[in-house]
């Protein structure tokens, strides 16, 4: 898989054995829109109050989902390790979604390939 402008590319089927390395590990933000929240709140069936106090925590005027914190990890409140799979795929957030291909990683292919296996010279 290629996008334009992106100097490496990325084989999917590696996500089969990887087990979410994109999901856990060091800690981070997973933003989500007010859109996206509402999307995820209604997949779970939840009101948008209690979705948000269950799953999100506020960075300055955003929102971000949780994680659990692991012995040596800090998994997505919604990575689920026995199926290494995510929970609300359906609605996972644009962030998800758009890995690997983020503005960010065009000059840190290096730090890229650290954390995800699928990633390929272009
Ligand atoms: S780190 Fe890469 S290979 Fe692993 S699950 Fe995420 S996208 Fe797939
Ligand atoms: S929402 Fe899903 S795809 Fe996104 S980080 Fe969490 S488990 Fe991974």
């Amino acid at each position: 898989m290629r996008k334009e402008g992106f100097p490496y590319a990325f084989n999917p089927s590696k996500c089969e054995s990887c087990e979410g390395r994109c999901c856990t590990g060091e800690s981070g933000y997973i933003y989500v829109t007010s859109d996206e929240i509402l999307a995820l709140a209604n997949l779970l069936k939840l009101e948008l109050q209690v979705f948000t106090e269950s799953y999100l925590y506020k960075i300055g005027y955003k929102y971000s989902l949780k994680e659990v914190v692991t012995n040596d990890s800090h998994d997505c409140i919604f990575y689920d390790r026995p199926s290494n799979g995510c929970k609300v795929y359906e609605a996972r957030p644009t962030q998800c979604r758009t890995f690997p291909f983020w503005d960010y990683f065009k000059q840190r292919v290096d730090e890229l390939k650290d954390e995800c296996p699928g990633i390929l010279d272009d």
